[in-house]
């Protein structure tokens, strides 16, 4: 019961930055659309690549690009490519890659718990 409530104030968070965020024509004039490519680790599963995911991005979308931690234990957690895709944009770059340990400070899981290689492909107008 908590947990559910716990979703949905999460939830409604999301959807707060979001709106603050604003739309990626307004942030980021110049974008026609962004890919992420995204691999997820987790370190307590067997299997080393968890899940593979692609994202595409419009100028009509949300300038928010939170991705969620996959692991059931962590709260507030995920990784926001927000800072690199803005640098990535400011630079006129077409792409880049790079890490991103999951962000959450939490007791009981450990700081590298899970990770993402990603690689985000920009494309300009
Ligand atoms: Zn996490």
């Amino acid at each position: 019961m908590a947990r559910t409530q716990d979703q949905r104030v999460r939830r409604e968070q999301a959807e707060r930055d979001k709106a603050i965020a604003g739309l990626i024509s307004d942030r980021f004039p110049a974008v026609a659309g962004i890919v992420i490519r995204m691999k997820y680790y987790q370190k307590l599963s067997f299997s080393p690549v968890l899940m593979e995911r692609t994202a595409h991005f419009y100028p009509d979308g949300y300038a928010y690009f939170h991705m969620a931690c996959m692991t059931q234990e962590c709260v507030d957690g995920g990784f926001d490519l927000t800072p690199m895709i803005a640098s990535l944009v400011k630079q006129r770059k077409k792409s880049g890659t790079g890490k991103l340990k999951c962000k959450a400070v939490n007791g009981s899981l450990s700081a590298d718990h899970a990770s993402i290689f990603y690689e985000i492909v920009v494309q300009y107008t």
